[in-house]
């Protein structure tokens, strides 16, 4: 703290850098936009792409599977029903036959003639008596296969129906015969219809086949449109992600060629974005307003307390006390009213960075003698004896150090080393400021950037305001720099600043 007020008052505090990104937001996003890559590659049913598919491809599928089904259905009835009628028509003219046959031979004559007058090979009939026995068949029944297969079947339908023989079909009907009044038994009728039943079968086959893939056409087909249906809206979640609080004055969701829905909602989160950028920046305006406010009186307030304990010496000890106190309470507040003066120039892009050409070896032992001059401790400076250059703001660059350093020498014992090293990694220029203090718990170390992050209210005995490495980092970051932190509980941290090197 002590370090970094010194290095207040010799920089001027209306110089500062470009925009600072809110952390916090920044991960959220990034958060929710590596999850949603995840889940994207897994099926994500609560999608409404999926969910559309899903119900469009599923209507589409009971549409088509129905129609296939009712349309095999029709086909086998016509197939049926026109062998139907032939079968129909021979069980009528069967006894007409016989009775015209016994006019001039017997009965049974009669009814064999008749059989061999109306079987063909495909056409098959045979009379069974009331006790079960053959008395007259077609030719073709004598093939045993044939024979053996259809004289066995029994409980034979009055109404014609498809029977599955081994692979082979038969339309089969059975009706009692009655000639002259005379009771010949049962009339057997057996239609092969194998051919055509094949025929109907490889149709649905193929039927079946092309549904498939007429629905599995449709569902891709259907997906993609969707996708694409969803793009815009894509896009608008892509670029809110994107937005941060200093940028909302720009940020703009413009949408060309989106349907009118989608347009409607861009421009409502535009309307949005305008009112939270105005309101975002009378906030910053207040802040900035109320620090700068406050900061003048507390140092005249500081000031004067200062000198009373320099001059007075008729103090009490425990008046003495009370001033220290109060004196390091008013620097505490000016140096967060700093902090805050800073941020919000920073958020406000007033703060402008006087970028030039810097040989980091003059510059790290020009910091190491200025935190020596206000500090008992040793910082001890790693240099190699190559000359290492950036481009940077000196003054900036000094203050990220010396707060770096500040925080070393707060968050460790007195007797234990801190070091600065300077080092060339390809292009990069490293510096490195290594403490063995206190060391941060690794699940925060990713917040400490955060404003007013603190590790542990309890372990900040030295004070802080929780604002230094936020300010730090964003001061990196606008001369083209990152920082880093490794660190362990107990052993010591190391905080890396990495800049690209001239
Ligand atoms: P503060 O004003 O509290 O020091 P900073 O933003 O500088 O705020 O640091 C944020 C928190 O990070 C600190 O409260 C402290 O817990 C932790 N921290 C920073 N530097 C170190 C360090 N060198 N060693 C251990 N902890 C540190």
């Amino acid at each position: 703290m002590l370090l970094y007020s010194l290095f207040k008052q010799l920089t001027s505090p209306q110089k500062k850098t470009q925009n600072i990104a809110v952390e916090r937001e920044n991960n959220y996003f990034r958060d929710s936009s590596f999850k949603a890559k995840l889940v994207g590659k897994i099926l994500d049913t609560a999608s409404l792409k999926v969910r559309l598919t899903v119900g469009i491809a599923g209507v589409a599928a009971l549409g088509m599977g129905g129609l296939a089904v009712w349309t095999s259905m029709r086909m086998q009835h016509i197939l049926v029903s026109t062998n139907k009628e032939n079968m129909k028509y021979i069980a009528t003219r069967f006894p007409q036959d016989v009775k015209i046959y016994s006019e001039m031979i017997p009965l049974e004559e009669g009814a064999k003639r008749a059989i061999a007058s109306l079987s063909t090979t495909d056409k098959l009939i045979w009379i069974k008596d009331a006790e079960g026995n053959i008395t007259a068949k077609s030719q073709t029944l004598n093939t045993p296969e044939i024979g053996d297969t259809l004289l066995a079947v029994q409980n034979v339908p009055l109404i014609p129906q498809v029977q599955d023989l081994h692979g082979s079909y038969w339309l089969m009907c059975a009706t009692p015969l009655q000639v002259n009044g005379i009771n010949l038994g049962q009339l057997y009728l057996a239609h092969n219809i194998t051919r055509d039943q094949v025929m109907f079968l490889n149709l649905m086959r193929s039927l079946a086949a092309a549904t498939i893939i007429a629905i599995a056409t449709m569902t891709a087909i259907i997906a993609f449109y969707i996708d694409r249906s969803m793009q815009p809206l894509k896009k608008i979640s892509q670029l809110t992600a994107t937005i941060s609080a200093d940028k909302l004055d720009q940020a703009r969701i413009s949408l060309e060629q989106a349907p009118s829905e989608v347009k409607e909602l861009a421009e409502t989160v535009d309307g949005m974005l305008i009112r939270l950028s105005d309101s975002w920046g009378h906030q910053r305006e207040l802040l900035s307003n109320v620090s700068h406010e406050l900061r003048t009186p507390l140092t005249i307030i500081s000031g004067y307390i200062q000198s009373i304990l320099r001059r007075s010496d008729n103090l009490s000890e425990m008046q003495t006390e009370a001033l220290k106190t109060a004196a390091s309470e008013a620097d505490r507040t000016v140096q967060l009213l700093q902090d805050l003066l800073d941020l919000a120039r920073l958020d406000s892009d007033r703060m402008q960075f006087q970028l030039e050409p810097i040989i980091l070896n003059d510059l790290l032992h020009e910091v190491v003698g200025m935190a020596k001059q206000y500090s008992a401790r040793i910082i001890t400076l790693d240099l190699k004896p190559d000359i290492i250059a950036i481009k940077a703001d000196s003054h900036r660059l000094k203050q990220v150090l010396l707060n770096l350093i500040d925080n070393a020498v707060k968050y460790s014992e007195p007797a234990t080393p801190i070091t600065l090293k300077l080092n060339r990694e390809n292009d990069r220029a490293i510096i490195q400021l290594c403490d063995r203090g206190v060391g941060i718990p690794l699940q925060q170390q990713g917040r400490i950037f955060e404003r007013f992050f603190r590790v542990d209210e309890s372990r900040n005995r030295a004070g802080g305001t929780g604002l230094g490495l936020s300010i730090v980092k964003t001061l990196v970051e606008g001369m083209a720099g990152n920082i880093t932190v490794r660190s362990q509980l107990n052993e010591g941290s190391t905080f890396t600043l990495s800049f690209p090197a001239q």
